[in-house]
This record gives C-alpha cells, structure tokens and sequence, in this order.
C-alpha cells in the first residue's frame, strides 16, 4: 500500500517548491487509496520556528492539501530516535567514535592537501573500548558498508549508482546524544511505513546514505523519487527577490487556490497537452512517470491564464468568499446593508479580471461611491454631458423593476430621444456611477448598484 510524506523544515515560508513536492506526494496517495503524512522536520532548533510552523500549515490549509496523519513533529521523538541508536550499537551496525575535533579536523585538511575526498578513516570502527587518549563523550557512527555499490533506482532520475567506498561512516548522533538530520529522516520514514519518498532533487545524494541504514535496520528502503526544482521565468535558481516564491504570495496577490494547484501540478508533470485539470482529473492521471526529469520554469502569464479561467468557470459562490477576502483588504464589507450580492459581483467581473485583487479594485464602486473621476474620461464622456446624465436620471427614477432589461430599456430609450448612439449615453453614465471609463455591461452595473446610489452619483457628476 501506499504512504507518502511531505517533511518540511520549518525554517520559512511554504514556498512553491515545497508546496509543490506536498501536492506530488499527495495527489500519488490519493491516486493509490494510500495514505499522506505531513511530517515536520524541526530538529533544528536554532532555525525552526513556530510561525514558520503556522505558514506550512496555512499553506497547506488554502491550498487544501489535506493529510491523512500529522502534523507529527520530529522534536517530539527523540526518545524514539535514542532506542534506535541503542539497538544499533548493540548489533553493531553503529558505533562510538573518540576522535575529537582536532584529530577530524587535521585529517580532512591532510586529505584535502593530499585531493582525496574528505572522509572519516575510521580509526574508531573497530574499537571495542574507549582508546586510553579519549576525551569527553563519544559520537556515534553508522558502519557504512564500504564494498560495492548502493544503487537507488530513481523513478524519476533513474538508476543511480553511488560507490559506498566513497561514503562516510556518517555520525547519527552528536556527542550530546542529539540525532542527526539523515538518521531521524531514516527512523521516520520506517516507523511511518512510507512506501514512496517524493522530494526535491537536492536530496538525491542523501539516498544513498539513507537506504543504507534502512537495510542496516533490516528494512527495505522505500522507493524513491527526486524531482527537479523549480527555475524562475528567467531560468534561474528561485530566489526571495525574483518573484512570489511563498505560497501566501500568491494568495495575496489574487489567485485562486484552484488556478495555484494547477499551476503547481503543471510545473514538472504532464499528461499529453492538457493544461486545466479538475482535482478528480489529477487524482486519476497523476503518475510519478510523467514527471519531468529537468528543470521547470515559473510561467506568470499561464498562472494568470489559469486563475481567469477558474474565476470565471467555478460556481461565482466559491470565488466570492475568496474575493471577500480581498475587498476586506481594502476596507470594504461585501456583507455590508444595501451592498450587492457578491456573488452577482463575480459573475459580472470574471470576464474583466486577472486576479482576485483586480477583481476586487474593478469592484471598489459597487461599494463605495467613487472619490472623483478618471481624468481623460471624465474630459471625454463628461463634459458637456449634463442634459444626457439629466435625462437619463429622470428616465432611471421612473424604471418600475430595477432590473438589468428594464433599465436596458430605459437607457436606449434616451439615446433615441436625444438622437445619440449608445455609447453617447452609455459612457457617461458609466464615468458618472463608477468614476472610470470600464465596468461591466451597464444595465447590469446599474442594477447591482441599486436605482438609489445610481441617481446620487449621476446627480454628483452633473455638478
Ligand atoms: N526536510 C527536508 C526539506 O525540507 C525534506 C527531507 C525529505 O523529504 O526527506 O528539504
């Protein structure tokens, strides 16, 4: 059976890379009917945090990667990690190392003089007892198999083979007993029977070394899959300065969650040229085989190709409490007495707007009556417009139901009274209610705007 784990370090924000290893790991065991643990590697007291802690998770929660166990955090396991070593001590798959510091620290410089590969020589491997010269408490050593090769069969490198004579005995735990970062990793992913490793390709030399003390612990190492970073649109390592590389950046700057997982999936993944898959989609295609083997790049104009096509294709319900979110940013109450109903605000924006946050700008005056006027248009449609916003007020306080049609109705009916063409009429009243030159349809506009704040603002703008 299935069981894949998202291991962050909680070190930061979630960033897209992070996510979208947690969104693979997840995606292949809802595929499998498997389960998806969400793991926290915190055993780096100096940089974890607890707000970085609280980001993996809200990460998480927005994106809706949901997880079957955990948050299980490796700090809370140490008396766990502690049995392991002593039952590796005892049957001698690991062992005390006295050499101290000076000792190590000569040894790697004459290596490095000598162009060898710096590595423990193991002096300590044999030793029975404490050699007579050792000072303070011992380190503790796997006894790396030195003969022969460990192979890792990739599934999405390939076969990777790594010469054991060129690995260290790698210490497991410190001289004050704390274990180390790839033994905790090995400890966990056996006592959490994780099937499938699915992680950032930075990891892949730390494989080998891993699968090692799996079999030393008499386990079979789990199958692995190290997938290629992310690049920037540039081709460049991502960095903090280069874009949004936090999850909560993209939140923020008005995608949906829907649009990002796409987003996500399709930065290293295909599926023939599909480009939009529904969450069930993904479920049933997601294949760690189709993974790309090199780099992708970051593509901000197909994310916002994506979100548009979210806004306006998901039930206007669900956008709207994300666009709630953004006109609260800016200060607005979508639930405020005499508002109009969000939900008709989306259906009327989506085809207008890339992002939720210019959804929520484009929409500020079906809340607020515009503090002034765009400039050029209202040189353009206002000026000299007084009698057409005139008739129209007198025309719109006499529509009976106030409704998109009827208030259609009314406003071609001015134009042909007056001998203009629509947009004669449209466009001032258009600057007149909502202080620009764009909205949606305006008999639409009018509606949702109510027949009350309409005949203020028309009234405002004829000043
Ligand atoms: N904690 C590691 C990281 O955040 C991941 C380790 C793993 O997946 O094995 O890079």
């Amino acid at each position: 059976s299935v069981t894949t784990r998202f291991a962050p370090s909680p070190t930061g924000y979630l960033h897209i890379g992070g996510a979208r290893t947690a969104l693979f790991c997840w995606l292949y065991a809802r595929r499998h009917g498997g389960r998806f643990v969400l793991r926290v590697e915190d055993t780096d007291l100096e940089r974890s945090t607890p707000e970085a802690i609280n980001a993996i998770l809200e990460g998480m929660s927005w994106l809706g990667i949901d997880y079957d166990e955990g948050p299980l955090y490796q700090t809370e396991r140490f008396e766990r990690y502690g049995e392991v070593i002593d039952r590796m001590l005892e049957d001698g798959t690991a062992y005390r190392c006295y050499c101290s510091k000076e000792r190590l620290d000569h040894l790697r410089a004459d290596q490095q003089a000598r162009k060898v590969k710096p590595r423990y020589d193991g002096r300590c491997r044999h030793l029975t007892e404490p050699p007579a010269d050792a000072v303070g408490d011992p380190v503790i050593r796997f006894r790396q198999p030195h003969e022969g090769h460990t192979v890792v069969d990739d599934q999405v490198k390939g076969r990777v083979a790594f010469d054991n004579a060129e690995l260290d005995d790698l210490i497991i735990a410190r001289a004050d007993g704390s274990p180390t970062y790839n033994f905790v990793v090995v400890v966990d992913d056996m006592d959490m029977g994780i099937s499938h490793v699915i992680r950032g390709d930075d990891h892949l030399n730390n494989s080998a070394r891993q699968a090692n003390i799996l079999k030393a612990l008499g386990v079979e190492p789990p199958a692995y899959a190290h997938v290629p970073m992310i690049l920037d649109a540039q081709g460049k390592k991502l960095s903090k300065r280069t874009g949004a590389a936090s999850v909560m950046d993209y939140r923020d700057a008005g995608y949906l969650p829907e649009a990002v997982i796409n987003y996500l999936v399709r930065l290293g993944w295909a599926h023939g040229d599909q480009e939009v898959f529904t969450l069930d989609e993904l479920i049933e295609y997601f294949d760690i085989g189709e993974i790309n083997h090199s780099a992708s790049s970051l593509n901000p104009s197909k994310l916002d190709w994506l979100n548009q096509h979210y806004m306006k294709t998901l039930p206007p319900a669900h956008v709207a409490r994300h666009l709630a979110q953004h006109l609260g940013a800016l200060g607005i109450d979508p639930a405020a007495a005499g508002a109009p109903g969000i939900e008709a605000v989306v259906a009327a924006q989506a085809e207008r707007s890339k992002t939720l946050v210019e959804m929520a700008e484009n929409s500020r005056f079906f809340y607020q009556d515009p503090d002034g006027f765009d400039e050029k248009a209202a040189r353009k449609h206002l000026l000299g417009a007084a009698e057409v916003l005139d008739a129209l007020s007198n025309a719109l306080a006499e529509v009976e139901h106030w409704q998109a049609d009827a208030i259609h109705q009314a406003v071609t009916g001015v134009a042909e009274e007056q001998g203009l063409k629509m947009g004669k009429v449209a466009q001032p009243l258009r600057v007149a209610v909502s202080g620009g030159p764009v909205s949606p349809p305006i008999d639409i506009t009018l509606e949702l705007l109510g027949r009350e704040a309409v005949l203020r603002r028309i009234h405002a703008a004829s000043e």
